[in-house]
């Protein structure tokens, strides 16, 4: 499933490949990974130029200017207003949400190249010879065509973005919660962008057991697990992410990550550091891969969390 790292680098390379290209043509041949009305999406994105693409945790949005003929005032660029800020004329200006869900993959490619099965959106550009294309085997992402504000409201859900948020921040957010730190690193709502891959790793490098207990983890290694957080997303994103299976750029290539994961599915085999096999158990129904001999849980009766 693409994390933040495969997201921000599918983001990077559509802002290289699509930015100024106008959408000349919307194909949708299968409207379920369309939120809302298929054809009112094609309707509102036909003919509007990409201008910018912003990105919040697994979450892409590509700004797109107003219709032709349609001018807009105002803002042309840039991330969406916060919530709560006065009106703003929304001068037909939209952005296109994209989540790539589990196998979503968002390439651009040459209008006469072959389909690959499971492509379910093509958006032409500008003389139609090259588009974007949506495939997605699970049928788990979604494409949605929103204004200003529903971004904003959407984006303003989410917890701040894994990179940027401070270690006062971070400290605060874990501190009364219940459950475990590796459900807790995944919860969207309180953290933006990981998922299960770099969340083990992250906690690897951390030495933390997954099922420490979030609200019981000291401010001294919560501030060590931030930094693996955050080293662990940089050094991903240089390598243009993980494939599995599925993910891959817009160009069609996998991420380069693979070979420097250390716990990840890596059940049964020597731990890098210590040799000890690597072991895996299910928190909140999702495979958790640790070290047990280096990562080191915290007792659920040790002192809270202090800033
Ligand atoms: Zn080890």
């Amino acid at each position: 499933m693409p994390e933040l790292p495969e997201v921000e680098t599918v983001l990077r390379g559509l802002k290289q490949r699509v930015l100024g290209r106008r959408i000349s043509a919307v194909e949708v041949s299968h409207p379920q990974v369309i939120v809302g009305s298929s054809d009112e999406f094609v309707e509102l994105l036909r003919g509007r130029e990409i201008r910018d693409g912003t990105r919040k945790g697994k979450a892409i949005a590509l700004e797109l200017g107003p219709l032709p003929g349609f001018p807009a005032p105002g803002r042309r660029s840039g991330r969406p207003r916060q919530s709560g800020q006065p009106g703003r004329d929304n001068a037909g200006s939209r952005y296109l949400l994209v989540r790539l869900g589990m196998t979503g993959q968002f390439t651009v490619n040459p209008s006469a190249a072959p389909l690959e099965p499971h492509t379910h959106v093509r958006l032409a550009l500008d003389d139609g010879r090259e588009e974007i294309r949506y495939r997605d085997p699970r049928r788990f992402g979604r494409l949605r065509c929103c204004t200003a504000e529903e971004l904003d409201e959407i984006f303003g859900a989410l917890g701040p973005d894994a990179p940027e948020i401070s270690r006062r921040e971070f400290v605060a957010a874990l501190r009364g919660r219940r459950g475990a730190i590796k459900s807790w690193l995944m919860n969207q709502q309180v953290l933006a962008g990981l998922g299960n891959i770099y969340a083990d790793e992250a906690l690897f490098a951390a030495r933390l057991h997954p099922l420490s207990p979030a609200g019981r983890i000291s401010a001294k290694t919560a501030g060590n697990l931030l930094r693996a957080v955050k080293n662990v997303l940089r050094r991903a994103v240089n390598l243009q992410g993980t494939s599995f299976s599925d993910y891959i750029d817009i160009e069609g290539r996998p991420g380069n990550f693979l070979p420097r994961l250390k716990v990840y599915q890596r059940t049964g085999e020597p731990c890098r550091r210590c040799k000890k096999p690597i072991e895996r158990l299910v928190i909140g129904g999702r495979s958790s891969h640790f070290c047990p001999r280096c990562q080191r849980r915290v007792e659920s009766r040790k002192s809270t969390v202090k800033s």
